[in-house]
This record gives structure tokens, sequence and C-alpha cells, in this order.
């Protein structure tokens, strides 16, 4: 990932934070959308203490678990889509210029045409749209919704808060008031493969 967009998205977050009285949480998006059907999807989302910085789940209201910390804290309700950037159209898309959701490998033909061959196209195996977005030009992250909700962040960053915390606190239900105890551990909103940090 590019160590630089992140800084820039900790910088924004750190001049939110100061507005009001209690900090904001911080969520880190951290990979690449895929272009092509050979790039592994490596997004994830990671979500932190704005005063520690311990990884913590996303609407903990106070930062119990942490007794020299124990900050309030509060978190936006959703947040800019990082691989449209905002703009809901599929970053392949936009990055291989696919401007009619077309594969831009065979140009929408599905077949590669040289030397009298013509094989099917790797790229969309044959389907003639963008593998990612299959067609429809829409963010395949936020399904063009241009914004990230809460509930998925949450659900997305469960494992990741998990892993250090070991606290189960992924259910994906939307809150009420604050975060209180949460009692399930389930792992729903992860259809995609398990995202891993990664370069390529
Ligand atoms: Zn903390
Ligand atoms: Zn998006
Ligand atoms: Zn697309
Ligand atoms: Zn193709």
């Amino acid at each position: 990932m590019k160590l630089k967009h992140v800084a820039v998205l900790l910088a924004t977050l750190a001049l939110a934070a100061c507005g009001g009285g209690k900090q904001e949480g911080i969520v880190t998006f951290v990979g690449f959308a895929p272009v092509t059907a050979n790039d592994k999807d490596v997004r994830g989302v990671q979500t932190f203490c704005p005063n520690c910085k311990e990884p913590l789940a996303i609407d903990t209201a106070r930062h119990k678990e942490n007794k020299k910390c124990n900050i309030d804290m509060v978190w936006a309700k959703d947040y800019r889509c990082p691989s449209c950037q905002g703009s809901g159209i599929c970053a392949a898309c936009t990055q291989m210029e696919q401007t009619k959701g077309e594969c831009y490998n065979c140009k929408g033909e599905g077949v590669l045409i040289y030397a009298g061959k013509s094989p099917t196209c790797p790229n969309c195996k044959g389907n003639k749209v963008c593998p990612i977005c299959k067609g429809t030009r829409k963010c395949d992250q936020c399904n063009g919704d241009k914004v990230i909700t809460k509930e998925v962040v949450k659900a997305k960053a469960a494992k990741f808060v998990r892993k250090d915390g070991d606290l189960p606190e992924s259910d994906p239900r939307p809150p009420d008031k604050g975060a209180e105890k949460k009692d399930e551990k389930k792992d729903e909103g992860d259809k995609k493969e398990e995202p891993k940090e990664e370069k390529k």
C-alpha cells in the first residue's frame, strides 16, 4: 500500500478530531482495488483508537479495555469509498478506460483475435465485460454508493480488531445506544476473500 495515502488520511482525521470535544475513531483503508482478473483483492479496513492507537472495534464509545486510555470517542456514520475515491465508479473501468464497462483486453469482443486465431479473452473469460463490475461500471466496494457505511467497516475490520484484542466484537448489526457489550460473533458481510495486506 502507499504509505503516503495513509498519511494523508490520518492527517485528515486528525484535523477533524480537533473540532469537537471527543476524538474521532481512526478508520484506515488499506490495499488497492483490483483492476484486472489477475489482480488479487487485497483490500482491508483497520480501525483504531484515536488516543492510544490500539486496534479497536468501530463504534466503541469508550476504550474501557485499555484502562490507561479509557477515552470517549465518536465514529463517523460513513466513510468515503477508497476504491472509487467517492465517485461510485468502478476503479478498474476508470483505470483501464473501460468507458462502457467493456473488457479493456478484448475491447468487449470476448475473444482475442490475432494470427488467424481467436482464443477466449483471459481477462473477462469471454464475458466481454469488466471482470470487477461485470460491466455495470459501479464500484464493487461501495456498490456505487460512494461511501462505506459504519456497519460495513465494522464487519470488514472485525478480523483485524480481533487479532490483537481477541474480543468477539464483530457483530455487524447496527448499534442503537453507544456500543455496549456485544456477545455474538459472526462474520457476515465478509463475502470477499480475506483481505490481506501484501505488495504486488
Ligand atoms: Zn485507546
Ligand atoms: Zn466505491
Ligand atoms: Zn468495471
Ligand atoms: Zn475480455
